[in-house]
Parts: structure tokens; C-alpha cells; sequence
């Protein structure tokens, strides 16, 4: 424990184990913080669904600054994610069409490994337990905070529990976070909140199929487009068996009956995913999710900010899940954490603050990225900052070049994507000489199908 004044002191409490509490525990417990993660859910010794994390039936991507993030809090757990059944791919060669046509295929880009979102929290929960100094307390509702009396730190209260105190309180209760309440009842006023939603719902089913069921290709991504708001995804995960998502914004969400499911697959822009689905063997129900929503708190910017308290991941921040970020700001700012907090007592009155302003700098382009694109959907794309209208003009003009087999184009975009590359990458003066060229003289023939052609005649009787 850290060197303190009180019964308090060098104690954190960590509202919710899901990912960013569970980083947020590998962060500390390794700067040498006692930390307490307290989860709602009773949580067993498997990687499965739970009710506090109803989005695990979704197809989750860890986007690459996700993976290299966690693999810097917890050495060693991209081999242990693969070890217990995660597929790692590249994701150049995964059949993507974006608005404007398929992207290149079978160049290098990015590894990804492929799991359901039970493994992947499986898998770091049991890396978290582990550490020295972190204990988790599963079974156990938050239901409010206070002040002691006359006291410095906080009193967590749950239900049915002994109260427990503690000198730092992070929230990683996820999108359903009381904190907003809790704080205007405590007198410290009320939270701005943004909201951008397309309205966009996830329906997804397990098919049984090996890895390698494409061939050449590890995976197929659809993307909705405002003309064509419907898409969906294919990926490999542990087991042998495949995620397959139909994703659809508005009235155009996917149902939840097979006939529905497959019918929806069938009139995408492609019948790539539909094919894929024939030629599969379907293992389970479809699940769907609509909650998805962009949801920004800005608590950094509120003038009365309590001692002792900071908040990350989704209870912070929560984007549209069609972007995969989620997961990677949330390690983002565990990364964050473990640099700030080590020093924390060296540190003058207000910390909380500052370092609440560094933690909502790590959601700023990803939220740039997803409500940018969500704006389209909706009625409201007037409420884009002209920055903002000049990065999503100048990336569709980059998507053009890319699906006409500019690689350059593609590596700018895709580091982007990945959250590796800075938004000034896409003027380089190389992208926009091609732009001009392009202008002048048009633009080659665009980048062929992948090979999908071979698995649709491969039907497996269901
Ligand atoms: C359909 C869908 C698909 C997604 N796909 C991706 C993807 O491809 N890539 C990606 O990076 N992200 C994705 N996300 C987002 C990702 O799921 C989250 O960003 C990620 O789980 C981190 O969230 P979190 O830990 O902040 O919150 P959550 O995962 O929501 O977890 C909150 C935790 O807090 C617990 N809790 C809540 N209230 C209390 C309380 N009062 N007391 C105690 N415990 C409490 C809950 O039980 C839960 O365990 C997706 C989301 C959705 C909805």
C-alpha cells in the first residue's frame, strides 16, 4: 500500500469490472494502489455473457491501439488471448467494402486477434485477479457515494454489504452510470451530456464454421452507409466458430427472427455475408442490441469537480459500437492512469481535474471519428464544426483514392481507424498530389472483389 495519513489513503475503489475497470485495476494495482473492484454481476470462472455487459453477444474489435495498449498494462495477454481460442488475423486481409467500394485486399496492415467479448474479459479478468493488491468483489451493487463525516475520501455504499472507504473512486460503471445523479444530489450540479445517435441496432448469431472457411479471406466487414444504412460482419472466433452481425441504422435495424435475419442479410450491397451465412452451420439464437448510442459526459469541464473521484471508459464516453473503440480508449486511459497516479500524493490540490481533462483528450478522436460519421445519419449534420466537415470531406476523397488501389490512401486511413495514426497524416502532401491528380486525369479501375466466390457453393444443410 502507498505510504498515507489515513485508514483511506493508497485505497481505490473501482466501480464495475468490465474492461475499463478491470484495466483501470491492472493500472493501479501495478503503481501500487490497493484497489477493490466492485461488480454488480456475480461472475463466474468462465468466459460467458452476463447481464451487466448485455452488448457481449455483439461482435467486439480490439482496434490495434486497443491490443498494444492492454499488451503494455498486462505483458503476455495477446498470446494468452490466442492461446485460449482467439484468432489472429491481419486485417488487410479481411473483404471490406466501404462506402465507395471494396478496400484493397491482401496487403499487410494490422494484426487483430478475433474473439467473442466474453473471452477477451475472461481472459484479462483472470490476469487482473492475479495481481497483488487487487481484489474483486463480484455479486456487489453500488448504490451510492458519500463523504464521511468529517472525513476526507469517499464512503461506497452497497447493499446488503458493509460500506467501504476509500481515498480515490473511479467510475467504470459503463453507458447505465449513476453518476450523474449521484453528483447533483451531493450539491455538486449537473453534468453537460452530448448525445449523437444514428439509431443503430446490432442483430448476431454464432455459425459454426473453421477459420479458414473463406480461404484467402480471414473475414468480411460491411459497411452502413447513409444511402445504404445496413450492413454487417464475419469474423472467426474461438471455438470454430464465426460471428455474423447484421448492423442497420433508423427503420432499417435487423429483427430478430431467422427469416427476418436472413432476409436482411440477403439485401445488402453485397451477398457476401448472406452466402456466408448459407453456407454455415448456425449454433445459436439471434441476439440483438440496440443501445448504441454516442454519449458524452463532459465532467471535465464542470467548475465544482470532487477530490477523489475520476471516470473512464463508457460511463465517461460510450461511442457507437460500429467503429470498435470502446475498448481501446478505455485502455487508452488505464495507460494514462498508471502514468499519473504513481505521483499522485507529490501532486497540488486539484489533480482530479487536470487529469480528468487528459483522460476525455483520449476519447476526442474517436469521438471526432464516430459522431462525424453519425451526423449523416441523422437530421442534425449542421451540428458539424466546419474542422470537422473538412476531415470527413477530405476522408471520403481518401476513401475514393483507396478503393481505386491508392495503398498510400488505404495505410492513412487504416492507422487512422486503428487510432495509431494522427488526423495530419491525411495531408500529406503525397495524398494530396494523388487527390489533384486524380482530379485531372481520373481515376484507375476500382480494386476487384475479393476471392468470396468459393464458400457459397459449399452449403451446409441446416
Ligand atoms: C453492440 C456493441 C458492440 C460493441 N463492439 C465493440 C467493438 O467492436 N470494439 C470495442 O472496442 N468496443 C465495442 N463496444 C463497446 C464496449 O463494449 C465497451 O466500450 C467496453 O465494454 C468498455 O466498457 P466499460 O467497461 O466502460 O462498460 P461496460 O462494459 O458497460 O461495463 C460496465 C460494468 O459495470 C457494472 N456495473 C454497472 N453498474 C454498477 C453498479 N451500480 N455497481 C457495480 N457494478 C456496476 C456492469 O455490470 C458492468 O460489468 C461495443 C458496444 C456495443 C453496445
Amino acid at each position: 500500500m502507498r505510504a498515507g495519513h489515513s485508514a483511506t489513503a493508497g485505497h481505490v475503489v473501482v466501480l464495475g469490472a468490465s474492461l475499463a475497470g478491470l484495466l483501470t485495476a491492472a493500472a493501479l494495482g501495478s503503481a501500487g494502489w490497493t484497489v477493490t473492484l466492485l461488480e454488480r454481476d456475480a461472475l463466474t470462472d468462465r468466459p460467458e455473457p452476463r447481464p451487466g455487459v448485455p452488448q457481449g453477444h455483439q461482435p467486439h474489435v480490439l482496434l490495434y491501439r486497443g491490443l498494444s495498449a492492454i499488451e503494455e498494462l498486462l505483458p503476455g495477454l495477446r498470446w494468452e488471448l490466442i492461446v485460449a481460442g482467439g484468432v489472429p488475423l491481419d486485417t488487410g486481409d479481411l473483404a471490406w467494402l466501404g462506402e465507395q467500394g471494396w478496400a484493397p485486399f491482401g496487403t499487410p496492415a494490422f494484426e487483430l486477434v478475433s474473439a467473442t467479448r466474453p473471452l477477451v474479459e475472461h481472459v484479462v479478468r483472470q490476469r487482473v485477479k492475479a495481481l497483488p493488491g487487487v481484489q474483486l468483489h463480484s455479486g456487489t451493487r453500488v448504490s451510492g457515494l458519500r463523504r464521511p463525516a468529517g472525513g476526507t475520501g469517499w464512503v461506497v455504499e452497497c447493499p446488503g454489504n458493509a460500506p467501504l472507504t476509500a481515498e480515490l473512486v473511479v467510475d467504470a460503471s459503463g453507458r447505465g452510470s449513476r453518476l450523474p445523479i449521484w453528483l447533483a444530489r451531493s450539491g455538486f450540479g449537473e453534468v453537460a451530456t452530448t448525445i449523437v445517435d444514428a439509431r443503430v441496432g446490432y442483430a448476431s448469431r454464432v455459425y459454426s464454421a473453421p477459420a479458414d472457411h473463406l480461404g484467402p479471406v480471414a473475414g468480411i466487414l460491411m459497411l452502413l452507409t447513409p444511402q445504404s444504412p445496413c450492413g454487417g460482419v464475419a469474423l472467426p472466433v474461438e471455438g470454430g466458430n464465426w460471428m455474423v452481425a447484421a448492423v442497420g441504422a433508423g427503420d432499417r435495424r435487423p429483427p430478430r427472427d431467422a427469416a427476418g435475419f436472413d432476409a436482411f442479410l440477403g439485401r445488402l450491397r453485397d451477398p457476401a455475408l448472406a452466402d456466408f451465412a448459407r453456407s454455415a452451420r448456425p449454433v445459436g439464437d439471434i441476439v440483438v442490441h440496440r443501445r448504441t448510442g454516442n454519449v458524452r459526459h463532459y465532467y471535465d469541464r464542470m467548475k465544482n469537480w470532487p477530490t477523489g473521484l475520476l471516470v473512464v471508459g463508457d460511463a465517461s464516453c460510450a461511442f457507437n459500437p460500429v467503429y470498435g473503440q470502446g475498448i481501446a480508449v478505455a485502455a487508452c486511459q488505464a495507460l494514462l492512469l498508471r502514468k499519473a497516479l504513481p505521483s499522485v500524493s507529490g501532486l497540488r490540490p486539484g489533480w482530479e481535474r487536470r487529469l480528468m481533462r487528459r483522460l476525455a483528450r483520449a476519447a476526442e478522436l474517436p469521438w471526432a471519428i464516430a459522431t462525424g460519421e453519425d451526423l449523416r445519419y441523422t437530421d442534425s449534420e449542421s451540428g458539424r464544426s466546419p474542422i470537422d466537415a473538412l476531415f470527413g470531406r477530405w476522408s471520403h476523397e481518401l476513401d475514393r483514392l483507396a478503393v481505386h488501389g491508392d495503398l498510400r490512401a488505404q495505410r492513412t486511413l487504416d492507422r487512422i481507424y486503428h487510432l495509431v495514426g494522427s488526423p495530419a497524416g491525411m495531408f500529406h502532401p503525397a495524398l494530396i498530389a494523388s487527390a489533384a491528380r486524380a482530379r485531372l486525369f481520373g481515376l484507375p479501375t476500382p480494386v476487384p472483389r475479393p476471392p468470396l466466390g468459393d464458400h457459397s457453393r459449399q452449403t451446409t444443410a441446416r
